[in-house]
């Protein structure tokens, strides 16, 4: 057999990846036998499938390399479960890593077509909110760029991430269709199909060793179906999987409605559950504890965790000793479930002790944490688990028994500890997830230094004296291949020219730019390409929405979800403060600049949605001003997403990031902007604090109050009416904010803004940092005016980055978390 794969994989079919000439010959052979259309009237629609297949090809064959490897080696295995991966368009990263871009460029064009057109037809798959799900797509490049053997798991959702538009100002989501024209990089796996079970009751009995067993049954079913998507590392034999898992109806029709003639009815039900992988919950760090997510939590950890152990049972028998083969990352509290889920499988079906299943879960298991806002933590209605999940609420109760015993020997007699750390919160009847992924991992990460601190001191500080050890940080990185080789070309040629091409796989080799600040012909080259990379935005942005800029200007970018703890609130009181400057004519020499907005707001978030339009209705006002036009533009970016963060990112000159101290988990958005040339203005808050560390404080602008200086001002009594009072400025912008300067038809459109700024108590402390950040903006401006100095600083924001690649998260997980190797093919 293994003769006869080999030759027929010699034929005309297989791709010499050396020759354009062979590609050429691959791409209309797979036209015609594959696309199905002829090459003499294809277009560059056809022509895009035709060349995905012939990649996906050679992907395959990669992939069964990889797989032999991996048996043969039975090394332990990474399974990374994530509710997102937003993983961004595949072609152009696939050629990169391949190394077949140039190869395949010329064999388009000698068949008339043009590789950028064609990359343009490929839609993003957007399945993911944001940092979260981008960070599960980093980690993914990383572990198969340095070949360790990794596996995602997720959900293949139908519509992703909405698309939005900006209608009269405000937004307007769209679905995202994403699959309307097929997915041409997916293997569908109609073989690997399992049951999930929701509902039902728990009958226990004792089998015929007098043991108690308990089955769970009368069961609503789904079954999950298997798409997998081949993941290329960069100049990597290796070829890694993300399994995405899609609801599909275990019987099509009803039969006992279907003879009677209704139709409908018979088919109500195949639609009902095919609804668990129909839609992504548009909502970033907030939770809304609808039975429809709980489902979808379950039904991908149901299907991930049975796919697992039908592997490792391939080879092993022994189920105590599966943590010595398998380790599982729960991205997030959203896989939690996997928790109980193992424990279930582990003693219901495969009858293990307890005891022996609880080590082994434990064992298996890590737990991300992501966030430190409180309406993040995720929790489910007791009454909805036990209607859903009825025997995972069971087990639920038994490791919170056996929890809560350890908690009364370590905290003896206080009771507010005991109440504080169970699994269940008593006062709502709700279960606290991240709690059950605590105390069912063996290890529990933060993803910035900040961040992990917090977690330790401040939210879960029990857990932490009770698990020594057990909570550790790995800061958040993001991967060089996408976020420079691949959207910046010209930086990425630069650098290579300079120092070589080792930063592709090892991003601390940028710290051989650092002499290079002083050459002043490598200083100029840097700045023109900034420029040609600013001209691209421009025309892009032109393209999509009309909007003419000046690429000469201060390009200041701030592109990340719509929230209000990330403050865009803050950056339209700045632009606001600076206009009135303008027109009043209090400044003369201001430096020119465009001000980039741009982010998706969750569909149910008011507020979110009131800074979009009041972004909006600044940008009309500052843009139509003769007085001010040269100096200052406003502009919100639509559909912010990968594709377009790839554009942005390298045209930026300044990065903000500037969330209030103490909740942006780490950030990756100010990994990305900083790899690019671009200088931070920014909080100590998340991974700001290490970027800070790395590049220097002369080379950032650092403004605001820590983490430390907001919780002591709110607990003296924050009052914002005073910092108002005591602020001309920042008196005049609100004034003009909320007396309809910019929206003269409706003077109270932004009351709700007032209101939380007020009588809400500014909670983010939008008002306590005003004076901070435009103190902060001066000094920018003042550094703008000197292209060179400016330019000195940016290069070694460059070549100081190396730190924040994702290959160095992966390389601290595999060592401190997984404890794996990467694999020799
Ligand atoms: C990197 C990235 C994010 C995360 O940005 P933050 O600034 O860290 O919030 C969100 N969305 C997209 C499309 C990204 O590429």
């Amino acid at each position: 057999m293994d003769e006869l794969v080999k030759e027929a994989l010699e034929d005309d079919f297989r791709v010499n990846l050396e020759d354009a000439e062979n590609i050429k010959r691959a791409l209309i052979a797979y036209m015609v036998r594959v696309v199905g259309h002829d090459p003499r009237s294809a277009g560059p629609r056809q022509w895009f499938l035709a060349l995905a297949h012939v990649i996906k090809g050679i992907l395959s064959e990669r992939g069964m390399k990889t797989s032999r490897a991996q048996y043969g080696d039975d090394t332990r295995r990474v399974y990374y479960l994530s509710m997102e991966f937003l993983t961004g368009r595949r072609l152009m990263k696939h050629l990169l890593d391949l190394g077949l871009e140039a190869n395949v460029r010329t064999a388009l064009e000698a068949l008339g077509q043009d590789l950028d057109v064609l990359a343009e037809e490929e839609p993003d798959p957007a399945l993911g909110n944001g940092g979260l799900g981008r960070l599960a797509a980093c980690f993914l490049d990383s572990l198969a760029t340095h070949g360790y053997p990794g596996y995602g798991y997720g959900i293949r959702y139908e519509f992703g991430m909405f698309s939005q538009t900006i209608e009269d100002g405000q937004q307007v989501e769209h679905p995202d269709n994403w699959l309307r024209r097929g997915n041409a990089w997916e293997f569908v796996r109609h073989n690997v199909v399992y049951p999930v079970r929701f509902h039902g009751r728990i009958a226990c009995f004792r089998d015929e060793t007098g043991r108690e067993r308990c089955e769970w049954v009368d069961t609503d079913d789904v079954h999950a179906v298997a798409y997998d998507l081949k993941v290329t590392g960069y100049d990597s034999p290796v070829i890694s999987n993300l399994r995405l898992w899609s609801a599909r109806a275990t019987t099509d029709f009803d039969l006992r409605f279907f003879n009677e003639g209704n139709y409908i009815e018979a088919v109500k039900d195949k639609t009902t559950s095919e609804t668990l992988s129909k839609v992504l919950y548009p909502m970033d760090t907030t939770v809304l504890g609808q039975e429809l997510r709980l489902k979808q939590e379950y039904f991908f950890v149901s299907a991930s965790l049975q796919d697992i152990l039908a592997r490792y049972l391939r080879v092993h028998e022994d189920l105590s000793r599966l943590h010595t083969k398998v380790a599982i990352q729960l991205n997030d509290t959203h896989p939690a479930l996997a928790v109980p889920e193992l424990m279930r499988l582990l003693v219901d079906i495969h009858g293990l002790d307890w005891e022996e299943a609880w080590k082994v879960t434990r064992e298996t298991f890590s737990y991300t944490n992501h966030t430190l806002l409180p309406e993040a933590l995720e929790t489910w209605p007791i009454g909805m688990l036990e209607h859903v999940l009825p025997r995972h609420l069971e087990i639920i109760y038994l490791i919170n028994h056996d929890h809560l015993q350890q908690v009364r020997f370590r905290f003896p007699g206080e009771m507010e500890v005991l109440r504080r750390m169970s699994l269940v919160d008593e006062d709502t009847q709700r279960i606290r997830m991240a709690h059950l992924a605590i105390v069912g991992s063996s290890k529990v990460n933060g993803v910035a230094a900040l961040h992990t601190r917090l977690l330790r001191e401040t939210v879960f500080p029990e857990f932490d004296e009770m698990y020594p050890g057990k909570f550790v940080n790995v800061t958040n990185g993001v991967t060089q291949r996408r976020w420079l080789l691949q959207c910046n070309p010209m930086l990425s040629d630069l650098i290579t020219e300079a120092v070589g091409p080792a930063w592709k796989t090892d991003l601390t080799a940028l710290h051989d730019l650092e002499p290079l600040v002083e050459d002043a012909a490598f200083r100029e080259r840097f700045i023109a390409i900034k420029v040609a990379n600013k001209q691209r935005l421009a025309e892009h942005l032109e393209a999509e929405t009309g909007v003419a800029t000046d690429a000469e200007s201060l390009f200041d970018v701030q592109v990340k979800r719509i929230h209000e703890y990330k403050r865009q609130l803050l950056n339209v009181l700045h632009v606001v403060h600076r206009y009135r400057q303008l027109r009043e004519g209090l400044v003369t020499d201001a430096v020119p600049r465009t001000v980039f907005i741009g982010g998706k707001a969750a569909p149910g978030y008011y507020l979110a949605k009131q800074i979009i339009r009041l972004i909006g209705d600044v940008a009309l006002t500052v843009n139509n001003d003769p007085q001010v036009n040269d100096r200052l533009k406003v502009v919100f970016l639509p559909n912010y997403n990968v594709s377009n963060a790839e554009i942005t990112i390298p045209g930026a000159n300044l990065s903000e990031q500037i969330s209030t101290a103490g909740t942006e988990a780490s950030g990756t958005g100010n990994m990305k902007f900083a790899l690019n040339g671009a200088l931070t203005i920014g909080t100590l808050d998340g991974a700001n604090i290490e970027i800070k560390d790395e590049v220097g404080d002369d080379n950032i602008f650092i403004f605001g109050l820590t983490t430390e200086q907001v919780a002591e001002t709110k607990r003296k009594g924050y009052n914002p009416w005073k910092v108002v009072e005591q602020d001309a400025d920042l008196r005049q912008v609100l004034d003009m904010i909320t007396s309809g300067y910019f929206n003269p038809q409706q003077t109270n459109r932004y009351q709700a803004i007032r209101d939380t700024l007020f009588d809400g108590g500014d909670h983010f402390m939008v008002l306590a940092d005003f004076r901070a950040y435009v103190d902060a903006q001066a000094r920018v401006d003042d550094l703008f005016r000197d292209p060179d100095a400016w330019a000195r600083k940016a290069i070694l924001n460059v070549a100081r980055m190396g730190y924040f690649s994702s290959d160095r998260s992966i390389h601290t997980y595999a060592r401190d978390i997984w404890n794996v190797a990467p694999m020799e093919i």
